[in-house]
């Protein structure tokens, strides 16, 4: 009964005290501490990242209210900058939507047949748009082996890796994707020729709102929580995230999915990710 009734964490344990019993009753509030300064310092992040934008454009349109008349060259230009902060909100509140919900343990993965050597073609495809022809950017698919797993999750993790390495490969880098097959396991992998990053950043890179270099994430269009995002889909498909990485060289990030998730090609109509 005292069990049920103790607050969360509690734990109880009869110890031998003379010829008696006593009970002792200990209570870990590192964990909940733990726990509460995390939610504390996310909470901060967030406010953090929506107060600059809101800041540009409650400033633009109190200028334009106040002076109606401006240039139209000007008017111009206030509202494409106002139109990027807007943008960059809404990128904002959109992974943190993507975080809640792949953080949350109720909401399972729906597990479909996968064809990733169409998802990565598609990919491919998306990410010459996205570069704007400033980087080669190369393709190997080297198994047609499916995976296992949620269409949906594995196109936003892909495509996560695949938009950081075009925004962190200056104009005329290489960029290669790669859907390869290694001792049963099946590897999805973007390298690029980019800036790199040093080791000691390494471990921290998939923690919410980390970046190495907070202006460069932000001109860029980054929220901070890409590979956050990466981390949590990778886990509930029981796969893990490589990062090799040199600075100045460019970088490889590998997802790793177990034998089990493998699918042989003739198995099962396929999905692409949406
Ligand atoms: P962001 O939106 O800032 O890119 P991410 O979570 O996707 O957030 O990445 C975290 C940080 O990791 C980035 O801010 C950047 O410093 C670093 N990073 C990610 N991908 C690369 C890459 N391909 N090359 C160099 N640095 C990278």
């Amino acid at each position: 009964r005292l069990e049920r009734e103790l607050p969360l964490m509690a734990s109880i344990q009869l110890i031998p005290y003379g010829d008696t019993e006593k009970l002792l009753i200990s209570r870990d509030i590192t964990s909940l501490e733990r726990a509460e300064t995390m939610r504390r310092d996310f909470v901060a992040n967030v406010s953090h990242e929506l107060r600059t934008p809101l800041t540009v454009v409650g400033g633009f349109l109190e200028t334009l209210a106040d002076s109606p008349e401006m240039e139209p060259e000007m008017l111009r230009r206030s509202l494409e900058l106002m139109r990027q902060q807007t943008q960059r909100m809404q990128r904002l509140v959109e992974d943190l939507l993507a975080l809640s919900q792949l953080e949350n343990a109720q909401h399972p993965l729906r597990e479909e047949k996968v064809d990733v050597p169409e998802l990565v073609r598609l990919l491919h495809y998306e990410a010459q748009s996205l570069s704007g022809g400033r980087h080669r950017i190369g393709l190997e698919i080297e198994t047609e082996d499916w995976l296992l797993g949620s269409p949906d999750e594995l196109r936003s993790a892909f495509s996560n890796l695949i938009s950081n390495a075009i925004r962190y490969t200056p104009e005329g880098g290489r960029i290669d994707l790669r859907w390869r097959k290694e001792g049963g396991q099946l590897v999805f992998s973007v390298q690029d020729t980019g800036i790199g990053i040093e080791a000691h950043h390494l471990p921290r890179l998939t923690e919410r709102f980390y970046r190495v270099d907070r202006s460069r994430s932000r001109e860029t269009g980054g929220t901070g929580l890409g590979l956050a995002i990466v981390k949590h889909v990778l886990s509930r498909h029981q796969g893990v995230l490589e990062i090799e990485s040199e600075p100045g060289k460019g970088s490889r990030f590998s997802a790793r999915f177990p034998e089990s998730r493998c699918i042989q090609p003739e198995q099962a109509p396929a999905m692409v990710g949406r």
